[in-house]
């Protein structure tokens, strides 16, 4: 069963943990990870006690993988959130999910955010008013999301809200009209994080990234 695992469904066997990266399978019993959470390849069973190196490590990759960005890009919001004078797990957090791609999927217009990701680089998504095609773009209180008016696109979009419609966070409304949009009420705040990622340890990546 192993060798054919989703290379997606693999990060999070590897993590151990569910990251959500495939939509409405996520909440299936098809999920790999309900079906066996063991790490991927022969030594999946052997997994030891990890170091405490390797505990902060991976609690990084949790965060990265579960937000689908890279290297580079975490560093940056680590460098943003340390020059703020509130607390940086928490600030790092919330920059997280002020991203455009996090805000299209957490309105419901994509199953995923790789889904959301797509929908804006493919110039689908405006913001107030203008076509928005940066996935990380961080969006702020007042900021309205719009889907482009098109009948492709909105039909697409209008599909995904009625398939898995997602419980729209506190911080943001929606409007199911013709295109869907919707508002950022205010900035989140830790206690908005994805509820699939509220248990994230955050001064344990603060930790690692301080080293
Ligand atoms: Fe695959 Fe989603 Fe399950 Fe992760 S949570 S193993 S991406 S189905």
């Amino acid at each position: 069963m192993g060798r054919h695992l989703d290379p997606v469904c693999k990060l999070c066997r590897r993590e151990g943990i569910k990251l959500y990266l495939k939509g409405a399978r996520c909440d299936s019993p098809k999920c790999a990870i309900e079906r066996r959470n063991v790490a991927p390849g022969m030594h999946g069973y052997r997994r030891g006690k990890p170091s405490e190196y390797g505990l902060r490590l991976r609690e990084k990759q949790k965060l990265k993988r579960f937000y689908g960005i890279f290297e580079r890009q975490f560093r940056r919001y680590f460098e943003l959130a340390s020059r703020s004078p509130e607390n940086t797990g928490e600030v790092l957090l919330v920059i997280m999910e002020r991203r455009l791609d996090n805000i299209v999927h957490r309105l419901g217009f994509a199953p995923n955010r790789a889904g959301a990701r797509q929908l804006v680089s493919h110039g689908h998504v405006q913001v107030n008013g203008h076509l928005a095609r940066i996935p990380s773009m961080l969006l702020k209180a007042g900021d309205r999301i719009t889907i482009k008016n098109r009948p492709r696109t909105v039909q697409l979009v209008k599909l995904n809200l009625q398939e898995s419609p997602p419980p729209v966070p506190d911080y943001l409304e929606r409007a199911d009209g013709e295109p869907p949009e919707g508002r950022l009420t205010r900035l989140p705040t830790r206690g908005d994080v994805d509820p699939r990622i509220q248990e994230i340890r955050e001064q344990l990546i603060i930790e690692f990234c301080a080293r």
